[in-house]
């Protein structure tokens, strides 16, 4: 029998339910273990598919699930930070792979840093001999059968998708809807910019103030160029640099190319009046808000291959940004996700394009890092589990760390997406700002938690498993 489903899984409205016999997961990466693991230990049978070791992607070494593939940090565990109240929200929900995460820990300070191979090997054992888990070593190639079947499935099959699977994507969403590569600028915070020492104009009008503008006199442009064409860089990997040309530029190799080349490209001072001086500056670095609410900043056109910390040093020499604090760094490497906030609803399903039963989780939809990929597997699990059984559709606070990085990630308003990562500056701001930064920082904190404590008693029959408690953090 068909199943049937009706309603927008994005509205919150109830939802009817539909009758499955398994829901494929494919791809058993952090994301998909974790959906797969959130859906067997609800009685749903999985079918879960996973490609290694028949084909393997550039990165990944073994055949076990949730490999790690660079870092063996999931980064901070102090609920002070975001990434460690992401943590403590998971923690809340009862992921299985944090828990997992928690029992391979190896000792790093106020991080999380796992044995990787205890870790995955523990997660692949976890799921391979659950009940309620069928898996399959195939690489799915297309997904005609799946789209035809109308039941659920959950796709998270990472950055590095096998090259036929990415093609039937495109198919299914259009051609531009997934790319291949991540080209982002950095994102700074605006609290930490001197705004004294920046204008707010948009090139060639005087009334429009879309952007704010850090104006440069020739000798800081002078030294500032010398610094980024001297500084480190990230090395690529093989596979990267033969992605490389599709991207654009990094910044530093347009400025390889003469020095004045950067006034003539992202640092361009047309259409700029200084207020300082009443004249067009000698070169201007244009910053876009981020959001409606604007509490976070991107530095227009300056994607880089710099290595984290000479993007501090450098980009530290704009003024204004002697203090810049880095929400996010800019990153070029191999990466496919898809334009989720035109094609995900909130629930992360593809219903917006009718359909329902089809979710994405993990890198694919642009929400990067580990831990943030386990919380997507986790939510799209919640929802699928939420479809099947005919509950409400399952989305988390904006004012959670989650929830936060979720709406942005699936917000239509989001415009020229690029992947992100949880941070304070994507949250909606607190109702009293509040000018300690550590004091701040606590609020959210608190605000989190207080909003996931709703979320759960809102959606007791989701059956959350258990709650844990995290690793102390040694700060
Ligand atoms: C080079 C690189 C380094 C990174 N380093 C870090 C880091 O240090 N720290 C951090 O927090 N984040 C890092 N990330 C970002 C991200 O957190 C990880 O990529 C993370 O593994 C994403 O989890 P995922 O579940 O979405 O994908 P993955 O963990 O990659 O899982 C996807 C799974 O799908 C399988 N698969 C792919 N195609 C198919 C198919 N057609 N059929 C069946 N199976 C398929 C793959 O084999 C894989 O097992 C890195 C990303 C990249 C690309």
């Amino acid at each position: 029998m068909k199943p049937t489903y009706q309603g927008d899984a994005g509205s919150g409205k109830d939802v009817v339910g539909i009758t499955v016999e398994k829901v494929t997961v494919i791809g058993a990466g952090l994301a998909g273990s974790e959906a797969a693991w959130q859906l067997a230990e609800r009685g749903i049978a999985v079918r879960l598919i996973e490609m290694r070791p028949l084909k393997s992607t550039p990165i990944h070494s073994s055949d076990r699930f949730a490999e790690l593939v660079c870092s063996n940090s999931l980064k901070s565990i102090d609920a002070k930070t975001a990434a460690g109240a992401l943590k403590r929200e998971l923690a809340r929900m009862g992921s299985g792979l944090l828990k997992a995460a928690i029992a391979a820990k190896v000792p790093a300070g106020s991080a999380l840093a796992v044995d990787r191979d205890i870790f995955s090997q523990e997660i692949t054992s976890l799921l391979g001999s659950h009940e309620n888990i069928e898996i399959v070593r195939k690489e799915l190639e297309d997904l005609d059968e799946i789209i035809a079947s109308e039941l659920p499935c959950i796709l998270a099959t990472g950055p590095l998708t096998s090259d036929s699977l990415a093609a039937s994507i495109q198919r299914m969403l259009g051609r531009d809807s997934l790319a291949f590569f991540d080209a982002a600028a950095p994102i700074v915070s605006s609290e930490s910019l001197d705004q004294s020492r920046l204008f707010a104009q948009s090139r060639y009008s005087n009334d429009e103030k879309d952007y704010l503008n850090a104006a440069m006199d020739r000798e800081t442009y002078e030294a500032f160029i010398t610094e980024l064409i001297n500084a480190q860089r990230v090395v690529l990997r093989e596979f990267e640099r033969r992605d490389l040309f599709q991207a654009c530029q990094p910044l530093e190799e347009i400025a390889r190319k003469g020095r004045d080349a950067l006034r003539f490209g992202a640092l361009k001072p047309v259409g700029l009046t200084d207020p300082q001086t009443g004249r067009r500056p000698w070169a201007a670095v244009q910053l876009r808000a981020e959001n409606k609410n604007r509490t976070a900043y991107n530095l227009v056109g300056f994607q880089t291959n710099l290595t984290f910390s000479a993007q501090r040093q450098v980009f530290r020499m704009i003024p204004g940004l002697e203090q810049a604090e880095f929400l996010r760094f800019g990153v070029m490497h191999r990466n496919t996700f898809i334009n989720s906030p035109q094609l995900l609803d909130s629930t992360l399903s593809l219903s917006r394009i009718g359909l329902p039963n089809i979710r994405f989780a993990g890198q694919i939809t642009g929400t990067e890092g580990y831990v943030e990929a386990i919380g997507s597997g986790l939510m799209a699990a919640l929802a699928t589990f939420a479809q099947i059984k005919g509950l409400p559709a399952p989305v988390l606070p904006q004012q959670t760390l989650l929830g936060s990085l979720l709406h942005y990630a699936t917000n239509p308003q989001t415009l020229d997406y690029q992947p992100m990562h949880v941070n304070y500056g994507i949250m909606e701001p607190l109702e009293q700002h509040i000018r300690s930064k550590q004091q701040r920082y606590i609020a959210y904190s608190q605000r989190a938690a207080q909003a996931l404590e709703g979320f759960i008693a809102a959606h007791n029959d989701l059956m959350f498993l258990s709650e844990y408690q995290l690793p102390v953090s040694q700060d």
